[in-house]
């Protein structure tokens, strides 16, 4: 039986659970809030953690790994990140049977504990910089939670970097964004507006925080990644100093920076569609699947030309031959499509006689048949072309639903009808920001970066000059 999947314009959350439990790519765990990733999903995930731990190591990062229990105390040291984290917190109370002297935080992020460790490790301007990342599941109890996108614990990355100047912790915040950005657009085919966060959505501790959005097929924006510039928040509420090249004491200045699982929701809702999981081809487990259609009287011919053009391709892409004859031909295309396998060969006996093959682009739905000698050419092709095509599409969707605006009744309308981003003056004030979310639940996803010094317009809801262009959005 092929899956059935809600249609995405007849209910989107629907359409994206649907996707998710069929694919197999995640489940609901017996803690609410929490998720079992699946190996297909899970396959999906050290892909991506793959990739991205390349491009850290080339940028000078080294991985290391601290504990999951934090001291209370150490959270409650920086005064804005002790608030903003406090109603998320889980707390273990009791150890071994006995009540703990000091409650120990599951943590929710990692910057008290590192920062602690990093007192003990920097003492002079040569122990700087010092680029750490840890690969990790950090937790935060969430109220509202779905699949990949919000769920009480997740999987993740944290960087913590130290620097003895705030102009260089400040290259680095935005060096990793940037990474972030080039890993959205190249390997995930999403396209992803950059730069700084309001100080209504920044990192609770930080100076300042930068994030990439993506625009998901309903309109919303979903975040991405950030980077957070601590400046010396960090150092000072851990007593971290260095002696500079001059003998003087300075604080240290920091940044962080994470992506989570998250991505996958973000991959599954920017790309697939109503008969299933679309991926881009850099990112897919398996890149080529083979069907051999047969019947009785002549499987073993079949089945012997299919084994040979496997053999043929094996060494060069993520492939798998389906032989297994309990299911049929029709069955395995559902399933492969449903899985977003990007390239998929059929063979049948036609083509063993005419020494063909036919591909099929799971994008496009496009088929075409070649000689089998040609099979390896026109799969490297097929799938370059993928993966732009579906950057492509995803830049023409946003492209098409981002609107100018600098009336606030357009504004509301916009909204209230069609999601989408808006681009819109804003004069800079928390309170206009809170109105216009409260009116229509859009914030402001980003200030885009290069566009500070943009003609001068008018805040859309107070009417006064606008410092900067303001990308607002409803967000996941
Ligand atoms: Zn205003």
């Amino acid at each position: 039986m092929a899956a059935k999947i809600t249609p995405r314009d007849k209910d989107y959350s629907q359409w994206y659970i649907d996707i998710i439990t069929q694919a197999k790519l995640a489940d609901y765990s017996p803690v609410k809030g929490c998720m079992v990733i699946r190996p297909r999903g899970y396959a999906l995930w050290e892909n991506i953690q793959q990739t991205l731990d390349k491009m850290f190591k080339e940028t000078g990062h080294s991985n290391a790994y601290f504990p999951l229990l934090i001291p209370e105390s150490f959270i409650k040291k920086e005064a804005e990140h002790v608030e903003g984290f406090s109603p998320e917190m889980a707390v273990v109370t009791i150890g071994g049977g006995e009540q703990l002297e000091e409650p120990l935080v599951i943590r929710p992020t990692s910057e008290t504990i590192i920062w602690s460790m990093y007192k003990k490790w920097i003492q002079s301007y040569r122990d700087l910089p010092l680029l750490i990342n840890q690969w990790a599941n950090v937790l935060r109890w969430e109220k509202r939670t779905r699949l990949f996108l919000r769920t009480t614990e997740f999987l993740w990355q944290e960087g913590h970097t130290a620097h003895a100047t705030s102009k260089e912790a400040h290259e680095e915040t935005l060096k990793m964004l940037f990474v972030y950005k080039r890993f959205a657009e190249e390997f995930m085919a999403i396209p992803v507006l950059s730069g700084q966060k309001s100080e209504a959505e920044k990192f609770a501790g930080a100076v300042a925080t930068y994030a990439i959005e993506a625009m998901m097929q309903d309109g919303k924006a979903l975040q991405a990644g950030t980077s957070h510039d601590l400046g010396q928040n960090f150092a000072k509420a851990f007593d971290v100093t260095f002696q500079d090249k001059e003998g003087g004491l300075q604080y240290v200045w920091a940044t962080s920076w994470g992506v989570s699982t998250r991505l996958i929701g973000a991959l599954i809702m920017a790309h697939s569609d109503d008969k299933g999981l679309v991926i881009p081809p850099k990112l897919a487990p398996e890149e080529v699947i083979i069907v051999p259609i047969f019947k009785n009287q002549n499987k073993d011919l079949v089945l012997e030309y299919a084994r040979g053009v496997f053999a043929r391709l094996k060494d060069h892409y993520r492939i798998r031959l389906d032989d297994d004859d309990t299911t049929s031909p029709g069955w395995k295309f559902a399933e492969s499509e449903l899985q977003g396998i990007p390239v998929r060969i059929e063979i049948g006996p036609r083509e063993v006689e005419q020494n063909k093959i036919v591909l099929v682009r799971r994008d496009t739905g496009e088929k075409q048949t070649v000689d089998h000698t040609q099979a390896g050419q026109t799969i490297d092709r097929l799938l370059e072309d993928i993966q732009n095509t579906l950057f492509h599409r995803a830049l023409m969707f946003r492209k098409e639903h981002t609107y100018s605006v600098s009336d606030y009744a357009e504004f509301k309308e916009i909204m209230r009808n069609k999601n989408g981003f808006i681009e819109a003056g804003w004069c800079g004030d928390a309170a206009c920001e809170t109105k216009i979310k409260e009116d229509t639940k859009a914030t402001i996803r980003v200030l885009p970066m290069g566009r500070e010094h943009d003609e001068a317009k008018k805040c859309v809801y107070c009417g006064k000059p606008s410092r900067a262009p303001a990308v607002f959005a409803k967000a996941y």
